[in-house]
């Protein structure tokens, strides 16, 4: 993993002179890097989109930054715009990962080297790296959280010697279909969940067991409320309760939460275990409050920090440092990938997880 000593590295780079887009200090030759991310309605990508920029200001770059409202053809445009504008690189965090061929294309004409941030671009041979998160193992983290909520495992998924027998009513959430991660969250989870749905410890009530009948487009919080609420009316109108909801991000988890909540169950005893991702600050909060019960850590400023690194060295010349070559195939070619770990955080580890870190500070957190 990369390690903390060289972001400071990084930022002892920039001499403290603010912006820093003096050419010398940090390599970059004062060149423009165009960052294209989906959206600004979820915290995280202001987070990425601040850190990129910040990195690449204290490298010595020019940078443009923007979010498209996760509107695709508002995205291709942007794209479009820093190719015009004379991008030497270009960092993407797609909304569809299967719609930016044609403008990859043309960056490719024009020599303009493409990292994938965190969502991989599928379809186009013109994606030249990937940084992300071992986005199987997010998966899988997920639902270890739900299990660890239930008390049937600890946080690595060690059988606990406790375990209650069970079975427990479960229901299953996914992510946007047309977001890669989507499946690779999907498939890391159902690598846990499946062998406990097959002997019974794991009820899935509704019957809802496929991707597409559990997939949110667009990762909306309110199709993911409206989707529990059906379940809810649906499957537990018989006064059974759901005991569990895997929900593959923090702003699904909030509207089933929601939907939880106005069906009437109160945070306690029968309050279902619901899993997260992301750490987004009213999550976090709803952690500490039991709503939620766990959520994925991925240090956005460490993504931010990998691609950073990586448009560097290309324009540099220089080696660019990957960790995986056989993941993430596009379904053009094996896209070369710098895969990043990410942490459970549960209501015992906050503290040491995300405030010790700097991620977040005790006052946003309480306040
Ligand atoms: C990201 C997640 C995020 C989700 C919704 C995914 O591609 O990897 O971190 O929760 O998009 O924004």
């Amino acid at each position: 993993t990369i390690a903390v000593g060289s972001m400071l590295a990084l930022a002892a780079c920039s001499g403290g002179s603010g912006s820093g887009s003096d050419g010398g200090d940090g390599g970059g030759d004062g060149g423009l890097i165009g960052v294209a991310m989906p959206t600004k309605s979820s915290e995280r990508w202001i987070q990425d989109g601040n850190a990129v920029k910040e990195q690449l200001e204290e490298q010595g770059f020019k940078v443009d930054l923007q979010y498209a409202e996760d509107d695709i053809p508002t995205q291709v445009s942007q794209i479009e715009n820093m190719i015009t504008k004379g991008a030497e690189a270009l960092i993407i965090a797609s909304i569809d990962g299967t719609t930016l061929s044609q403008v990859l294309q043309d960056a490719a004409d024009a020599d303009i080297p493409v990292i994938a941030y965190d969502r991989l671009i599928r379809d186009s041979e013109n994606v030249d790296y990937y940084a992300s998160f071992d986005n199987f193992v997010v998966g899988q983290q997920q639902a270890t959280s739900l299990l660890n909520g239930l008390g049937l495992t600890d946080l690595e998924g060690a059988p606990a010697a406790d375990a209650p027998a069970g079975p427990f009513n479960i229901e299953l959430f996914a992510g946007s279909p047309d977001d890669n991660n989507a499946t690779f969250f999907w498939n890391g989870a159902m690598d846990v969940l499946q062998p406990l749905i097959d002997d019974g410890t794991l009820v899935v009530k509704s019957g809802q067991t496929d991707f597409e009948q559990a997939a949110i487009l667009r990762w909306d919080g309110e199709v993911a409320q409206e989707r529990m609420e059906n379940i809810l009316t649906s499957t537990y109108s018989d006064g059974s309760k759901v005991n569990a909801v895997l929900s593959p991000y923090d702003g699904l988890s909030r509207g089933i939460i929601s939907a939880l909540t106005d069906a009437g169950y109160s945070v306690g005893a029968e309050w279902p275990i619901i899993s997260g991702q992301d750490a987004e600050i009213d999550s976090v909060k709803a952690i500490n409050s039991g709503e939620q019960f766990a959520t994925i850590f991925k240090d956005t400023r460490k993504l931010a920090e990998v691609a950073v690194d990586m448009a560097s060295s290309i324009l540099n010349g220089e080696e660019v440092e990957v960790n995986n070559t056989t993941d993430y195939d596009n379904g053009k070619k094996v896209v070369p990938s710098y895969l990043l770990e990410s942490q459970i955080v549960v209501k015992d580890n906050i503290t040491e997880v995300l405030v010790d870190s700097g991620y977040w500070t005790e006052e946003e957190i309480n306040g």
